[in-house]
């Protein structure tokens, strides 16, 4: 498993729980206010980091750590991606994965195996030609479609989030994701940060007003009950 990035411990990535942060190189999105713009174009910069040294972090600190949360870029990517959550199961660690939801095979896979404790799944945009622009990427919406039918069905916890760049979406475009999930279990709306940006030109857009993003997440209850705000 190839990593290049660890957070020894959390408290911001796994909502409620504490939690050591993996992050996996590569993406095959360009989601142009990604924040983890290295990771995702530069990744052979960033020194790789061996699992053993991991393993012994997690171990010595069994206690007081709950889980694991592995992150990116886009780690489905990895083929080796389920072997490794095997293994991190088998030390007796919860597991999150965020993913961007585009390979829904290797998601069912996870599911069905019970690998995954938590799902953070990416939603860029309603699942229309907006994605394209949002992504950077060809992908036809139904596959991240296949994506969220799947963890709806799953039973097991898991939210979706939506970066709210003004540049990309309006207030009407991130009620139409909300309706594209009526009774999911949880909807992130995540405030879009100008710092760091994949899309040097977002650096100058001024993110949503805490106003507006209280009023996009209450018009999104209608759809997901429970619709909360991140960094807004
Ligand atoms: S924000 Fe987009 S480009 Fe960045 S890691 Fe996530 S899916 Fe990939």
């Amino acid at each position: 498993m190839d990593i290049r990035g660890f957070i020894e411990t959390s408290f911001l990535d796994w909502d409620g729980k504490i939690a050591s942060v993996i992050f996996v190189p590569g993406c095959n999105f360009r989601c142009p206010f990604c924040n983890n713009a290295v990771l995702v174009l530069k990744a052979e910069s960033l020194p790789s980091i061996d699992p053993a040294l991991i393993d012994d972090f997690i171990l010595k600190r069994k206690d007081f750590i709950d889980g694991v949360v592995i992150t990116g870029g886009e780690p489905t990517l990895q083929a080796d991606l389920p072997a490794f959550i095997r293994h991190l199961k088998s030390l007796g660690f919860l597991v999150k994965l965020d993913t961007n939801g585009s390979n829904p095979a290797m998601l069912k896979d996870l599911l069905d195996e019970k690998l995954l404790d938590y799902v953070a799944m990416d939603l860029k945009a309603p699942l229309n030609e907006k994605y394209l622009a949002a992504t950077g990427a060809s992908l036809d919406p139904g596959t991240i479609r296949q994506s969220v039918d799947l963890l709806m069905g799953s039973g097991i916890d898991y939210e979706f989030r939506t970066t709210v760049c003004p540049a990309f979406l309006k207030s009407e475009e991130v009620l139409d994701i909300a309706r594209e999930i009526p009774g999911a279990k949880k909807f992130v709306l995540q405030q879009f940060v100008p710092k760091d940006t994949l899309d040097p030109g977002l650096l100058k857009v001024r993110p949503y007003s805490k106003d507006d993003f209280v009023k996009m997440a209450a018009a999104c209850r209608d759809f997901v009950k429970d619709t909360i705000i991140r960094g807004g």
